[in-house]
């Protein structure tokens, strides 16, 4: 009996150990694209103009698609392009479903525990989408419902900046919209740049607005695996390079410029000090 209770300890602390020594095992994933020949990107599918699907050809097209076409030229492989959700791209990046992450992602240090960033490339804030002359400041939210997505930033910060409101969660934000037009929440609240791009497909924008209210600073990044050295290095040695030539400049242009419908101000630079 002793004999057998020491044989299945053994045998699950080899189990635990195995898993152990599994989970440590450093990626390289710069090796293993250049071998497969392809980089596997998660992205958004629904939110103009980071990732959204092209209505001629059906493609994947965005600000966030353009880095992504950009490593994997330098790389000198394909890409694929594989849908995920804000509560979905940190899993499919650790169960290696994908090799990198450019989805409207925030850093911040929680998240920077399980996944490791790039340099920020893309700058926005949090604010609401409304019923026009609905809401002036945060106070005309309180106690009122608000629609956001689910494993967000933007669910954790309003959870935050408005206790007395409560916060529906929806898998992406084009349902929270919905949910807005449909009178089921006062505002729907994420990163100005995404709302822009919302309100800007929006059939009825007239009724909409997004009031100048701002509740936090969200910096982006491209999320890779913990502890990836080779291709974190490598991608902010591309991203950088790209902030050098004008090229990521040129990426925001022609995603946020003057021509768009957005006339963003590019108000940051890629740079290796964040
Ligand atoms: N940037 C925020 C985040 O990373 C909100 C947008 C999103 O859900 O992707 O959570």
């Amino acid at each position: 009996m002793k004999k057998l209770t020491k044989m299945i300890m053994t045998m699950a602390m080899v189990a635990v150990m195995g898993k152990a020594a599994l989970a440590a095992a450093p990626a390289d994933t710069l090796a293993e694209v250049k071998k497969k020949g392809v980089l596997v990107a998660g992205v958004k599918d629904s939110l103009p103009p980071f990732g959204y699907i092209d209505e001629k050809s059906r493609q994947i097209i965005g600000y966030d698609i353009d880095f992504i076409n950009a490593i994997a030229r330098k790389l000198g492989v394909k890409v694929e392009l594989k849908p995920v959700t804000s509560a979905s791209r940190m899993p499919q990046l650790q169960e290696s479903h994908i090799d990198i992450i450019a989805a409207t992602m925030t850093k911040n240090p929680d998240r920077a525990k399980q996944v490791d960033f790039s340099h920020t490339y893309f700058f926005t804030g949090q604010k609401f989408i409304t019923k026009k002359g609905s809401v002036h400041s945060v106070k005309d939210l309180e106690g009122k419902r608000i629609g956001t997505a689910k494993g967000s930033t933007s669910e954790q910060n309003v959870k935050k900046a408005i206790p007395t409101a409560s916060v529906l969660s929806f898998d992406d934000y084009p349902q929270a919209f919905l949910a807005l037009q449909q009178g089921k929440v006062a505002g729907v609240t994420t990163d100005e740049a995404i709302l822009a791009g919302i309100l800007a497909k929006a059939p009825n924008k007239a009724q909409f607005e997004i009031p100048n209210v701002q509740i936090s600073e969200e910096p982006y990044g491209l999320g890779m695996r913990k502890g990836d050295k080779n291709f974190v290095d490598f991608v902010n040695k591309t991203i950088l390079e790209m902030e050098k030539s004008g090229e990521a400049r040129k990426i925001f242009d022609k995603w946020f410029g003057p021509t768009t419908q957005f006339h963003l101000n590019r108000n940051f630079k890629i740079t290796a000090n964040n």
